[in-house]
Parts: C-alpha cells; sequence; structure tokens
C-alpha cells in the first residue's frame, strides 16, 4: 500500500513535470532519469540493509522499555505520534543544516545538490554512504525522541512523499502555493535551496513543514525561479556528473564547491 502510494505520487509528478514544468530544464535526456534512478535503487537497498534492521530493534526498544522523551510523559496515543512527527520534522531539518555544514557530511550529500536540474527524479538521488551515515542520526532521533515503529513508518512516508513533491518540477497556481508554503514546502520554495548562489542554498532547510525555516529565520522567498541556475558552481560540466562520478564523488578530493 505505501509502496503504491508512493510510486503513484512519483507517477504523477513525473506526468505533471511534461505538463506544467516550472523550471526550464537543461539535461531532459532520459539517461539522467535513468542515472537518478540508478542512485535511488542503490539507495533503497541501503535504507533496506543499514537502515531497516537498526530502526526495527531501536523502535521495539524504546517501545518495551519506554526510553525516550514522549515515553516519559505518558501522552495519549494520538498527542504522542503528533508530537512524535513533529520533533522528527524538527530534527531532521537539524541533520539537513548539519550535512550542509560539517565538510566530510557535504561531500556525501553534494551528490544530491550537483544535478543540473531539479525534478521528482532529484528528491530519490542520494549517495549510499550519506544514507548510511544517517542511520547514526536515525538512531538518535529515535531514542531521544522515543519513537515507536508504526509512528516512524508514519513519518518516513509523509517525508518521503514531501520531498518527492517539493523536489518536482511541477508549475503549481502561483496563488496556491503561496498558500500551501505557510504550511508545507513547496517546489518553488525548494527549487531556492538548489540555486547555485551560495547564500540561497543556505535557507529553505525544512523537509516537511515550513515553519522551521520560519523559527530559525532561513526561509526565502523572494527568488523568481526563472533567475536560479540549479546545481553548485564546482560541478557544472556533464561529463563530471556520470553515475560513475557521482559514486565515486565522496571518496575523491573536492573541488571547493563555491568558488
Ligand atoms: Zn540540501
Amino acid at each position: 500500500m505505501r509502496a503504491l502510494v508512493i510510486l503513484g505520487t512519483f507517477a504523477l509528478l513525473f506526468c505533471l513535470e511534461r505538463r506544467r514544468p516550472l523550471r526550464r530544464t537543461v539535461d531532459s535526456s532520459v539517461q539522467r532519469t535513468e542515472r537518478n534512478l540508478a542512485m535511488a535503487g542503490l539507495a533503497a537497498v541501503a535504507l533496506r540493509v543499514g537502515e531497516q534492521p537498526v530502526a526495527r530493534t531501536l523502535t521495539t526498544l524504546v517501545e518495551c522499555r519506554r526510553w525516550g522523551l514522549l515515553r516519559m510523559a505518558r501522552l495519549p496515543q494520538w498527542i504522542e505520534t503528533a508530537v512524535a512527527v513533529l520533533l522528527l520534522d524538527y530534527t531532521l531539518y537539524v541533520w539537513h543544516v548539519l550535512i550542509h555544514r560539517v565538510p566530510w557530511l557535504w561531500r556525501m550529500h553534494v551528490v544530491h545538490h550537483v544535478d543540473l536540474d531539479l525534478d521528482a527524479s532529484t528528491a530519490v538521488r542520494f549517495h549510499v554512504t550519506e544514507l548510511l551515515v544517517s542511520v547514526l542520526w536515525r538512531s538518535g532521533q529515535i531514542l531521544g525522541i522515543g519513537v515507536g515503529q508504526h509512528t516512524l513508518s508514519l513519518w518516513q512516508t509523509l517525508t518521503l512523499l514531501s520531498v518527492l513533491f517539493h523536489h518536482s518540477n511541477v508549475r503549481l497556481p502561483l496563488a496556491l502555493e503561496r498558500i500551501l508554503v505557510h504550511f508545507i514546502v513547496t517546489p518553488r520554495m525548494h527549487g531556492i535551496h538548489h540555486s547555485i548562489v551560495k547564500a540561497e542554498t543556505n535557507s529553505n532547510w525544512s523537509s516537511g513543514l515550513t515553519i522551521w525555516d520560519r523559527l530559525h529565520g532561513t526561509l526565502r522567498l523572494d527568488v523568481p525561479q526563472s533567475a536560479i541556475t540549479i546545481g553548485v558552481p564546482a560541478y557544472r560540466a556533464p561529463e563530471e556528473i556520470t553515475l560513475r562520478h557521482l559514486l565515486s564523488m565522496p571518496f575523491e578530493p573536492q573541488r571547493p564547491t563555491w568558488r
């Protein structure tokens, strides 16, 4: 069921991107989509092998031994689930800032940012190493907040749907997007985070709710999509971002990203 909803959302966005594109694309080749989906396939394997067993063990421990902040509070179930989802979303904001600010984490996350276009396929294009390292953060989230299996799975599904949506290259009616961005991250908002301009990339870190960027003063909505070039300055040549290069990128000496 979960897989169907996710695949259906991806297919819907994929169609809408062709009917109502938000930004002009640089590389509309099938190879680009194939490359991103190949990265996504490897990422899915990494999550299954690296994250799932750890998350299952820790959520079981949290449920059995009542570990974590929320378990101590003994709230009604639905409030506990809602607060846990909020805290997971906030701590994902913090993780996103960290993977940009800490150089050895950035060399993994840069693989996501060097895409010359931004669409739903970029949403699932992450380097395996970034996902494996994020298991440590996920473990901290589960143990610190006190997240059970059901809540974790709910949040993961909501986050994946949100990530697909806000990476998509779909032109929503501006009036609708202006309402949505009060609450959730939208394609225009996240487009600014993928800009080639450093000051623009260093904004809009939220993955679900926009409240975290509002609270931290990191929300930017003042850049028109027509003024945005997607990517990072250090890697602009298509021959440098083939699948082989993407896979080896975190292990190679890196150029200054924002020269
Ligand atoms: Zn980022």
